[in-house]
């Protein structure tokens, strides 16, 4: 069983909470301690009951909050080795860094965690697959939940991982034409948003979905939704065709400033 609630996304803070039997962990931590504590106490929880962050990226709105677990010292972090350079550059405390290999495959309690590399302008930005249960356990059946939030293009190694999952989070960052439209961003920051080490557009998110449409999808999350560059009006009518082919899993689309209640995968 896996409980699964996110706890914000977008440029100002992306943050969710994965829980199973023996795990309660965060995927990225870009909100304060004193939000992030906030945020949790919503759903009953609390970051002294948090045993680990898992990093995607040093980018602030994913690692901003490690600073301040420093409260939180039994909370390990966990990161490949070039996120948690960049981060600890930041910092004036070691967190209890717990060091992988971008692509390797290990457990953290009932937990399976694997990466995945993505384009992405960071360091080694890398997106998540979390797996709890067996196949054919008719208790703890497999249950799979992907996080990938930013990336300028979706590779293969993101097809073949989001095949395989329950639930998939991804990013629908920007419309093209609102993003061109803005006024407010320079050029150059329009053209690294959208670039092939930005972030997915409405389209590029649709076009993954549509290239993998697994029958095993329950819900789909889409996330990291600019607030100028994007709107949900926007991303509606963007994935409406979609939501009628794959009638069997939920949409959901979550705009920064929002929290989603726990999704229970039994
Ligand atoms: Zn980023
Ligand atoms: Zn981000």
């Amino acid at each position: 069983m896996m409980r699964f609630s996110i706890l914000g996304t977008g440029s100002s803070g992306n943050a969710a909470l994965l829980v199973t039997e023996n795990a309660r962990v965060l995927v990225d931590a870009g909100f304060s301690a004193r939000k992030l504590g906030q945020l949790l106490a919503v759903l009953g929880e609390s970051l002294a009951r948090i045993d680990a962050v898992f990093l995607t990226h040093e980018h602030s709105d994913h690692a901003g909050g490690i600073d301040g677990l420093k409260k939180f010292p039994h909370i390990r972090i966990f990161a490949n080795d070039a996120t948690a350079r960049a981060v600890q550059g930041g910092l004036e405390h070691r967190p209890d860094w717990q060091i992988f290999q971008t692509g390797a495959r290990f457990h953290f309690r009932d937990l399976m965690v694997e990466s995945y590399a993505v384009p992405h302008d960071a360091q080694e930005p890398v997106g998540f697959r979390f797996t709890s249960g067996h196949d054919g356990d008719l208790f703890a059946p497999r249950r799979s939940i992907a996080w990938f939030t930013d990336l300028g293009h979706a590779p293969h190694n993101v097809h073949e991982c989001i095949r395989e999952c329950d639930v998939v989070v991804v990013e629908s960052n920007h419309c093209p034409e609102l993003l061109r439209n803005d006024t407010r961003r320079p050029w150059s920051l329009k053209q690294r948003i959208s670039g092939r080490h930005g972030h997915l557009s409405n389209l590029a998110t649709r076009d993954l979905l549509a290239a993998v449409a697994s029958p095993r999808w329950r819900r789909i999350y889409l996330t990291h939704i600019s607030r100028e560059c994007n709107s949900r009006a926007a991303v509606e009518s963007t994935f409406a065709d979609m939501r009628l082919t794959l009638a069997a899993c939920e949409f959901s689309v979550v705009e920064q400033g929002q929290s989603t209640p726990f999704y229970e995968l039994a």
